[in-house]
């Protein structure tokens, strides 16, 4: 989803000579294979997307999945960067690696300040690792690697899997096939009563793409939009958009995860980035992605 979405807006600014490879072309985990892509290709500036992610079940059931293969493929990525002379590198993170009760909304100060939240802590741990990894490549010998914390993402190219997949395409497949299929209710997982912020991937790019051209400082930056809603307030949301008619049913069986997940969105505001993509019309494109790619989602 970000990686399509960083290539579309590096397009639509007019650049064409993109070394793109899919997870099937190359094994990021793979060491020699990253090192022979490295030393053939001599890309001059990296955008490390790929990752290995998944919401808040998939997450907790496949913890060692989770952290070695993220880690595998920060290290590779990272390192073969600095050995093969990359200009520059943006490594992306997410809003898990911050303490699951740091106060709202997250400053980029908070990292490390506390216990992470037990469901993502390995997604996290492996986050903060490759954080700390441009960091020391930059300070021991130079390279201009930077780090981006976006926040929960949606949009064109998402997992629709309903076992690994966020909340919001989660929420679009149930109330879409509950409608379809005229079922009465919809169960949606834990209390309702979490707040999260939501991106459009779109806006993410064109914010990697901004933070590429203008951004070469060691502190990581935050990407958002700057206000939450809870999962309760998502879902009503959601439902109308797709138009069902029945009830939500919460089991609370399944777990709530982190509280609030806010982001402050100062820094990046005070060097003139703003996202473009309300949630409201963000809803309704992806929803008509959804209808129109089904076939290729599910
Ligand atoms: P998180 O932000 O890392 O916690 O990841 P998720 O997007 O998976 O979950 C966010 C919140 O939405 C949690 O409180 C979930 O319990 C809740 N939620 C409600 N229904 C669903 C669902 O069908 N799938 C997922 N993944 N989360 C859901």
């Amino acid at each position: 989803m970000v990686g399509s979405s960083i290539v579309r807006c590096l397009q639509s600014d007019g650049y064409d000579n993109l070394v793109l490879r899919t997870s099937s072309e190359l094994d990021l985990r793979d060491q020699q294979a990253v090192a022979n892509f490295f030393e053939t290709h001599k890309p001059e500036y990296v955008f490390l997307a790929a990752a290995k992610v998944g919401g808040i079940l998939a997450n907790n059931t496949y913890r060692a999945d989770f952290l070695y293969e993220n880690l595998q493929i920060q290290n590779n990525v990272i390192h073969q960067s600095y050995k093969n002379d990359v200009a520059k590198l943006l490594f992306l993170g997410s809003s898990c690696i911050y303490p699951k009760l740091a106060p709202q909304p997250l400053r980029e100060e908070s990292l490390l300040t506390g216990e992470l939240e037990p469901t993502n802590e390995p997604y996290a741990i492996a986050k903060i690792a490759g954080i700390k990894m441009c960091e020391s490549y930059r300070r021991q010998y130079g390279c201009n690697f930077i780090s981006v914390m976006p926040t929960n993402l949606y949009g064109p190219n998402d997992n629709y899997d309903l076992q690994a997949s966020h909340v919001l395409p989660a929420l679009i497949r149930k109330f879409h096939e509950a409608k379809v299929a005229n079922q009465p209710t919809v169960e949606v997982w834990g209390s309702g009563a979490p707040r999260r912020e939501f991106l459009h991937a779109d806006d993410l790019g064109n914010a990697c793409l901004y933070l590429m051209k203008n951004y070469d400082q060691e502190s990581f930056v935050n990407v958002g939009v700057g206000t939450d809603l809870s999962i309760k307030e998502l879902a009503e949301m959601v439902k109308q958009v797709v138009g069902f008619e029945g009830a939500i049913q919460w089991n609370t069986d399944k777990p709530d995860g982190t509280p609030r997940k806010l982001m402050d969105v100062s820094k990046l505001h005070k060097m003139g980035w703003n996202h473009t993509i309300d949630l409201a019309t963000g809803l309704r494109i992806t929803y008509q992605d959804f209808l129109t790619k089904m076939n290729e989602y599910l």
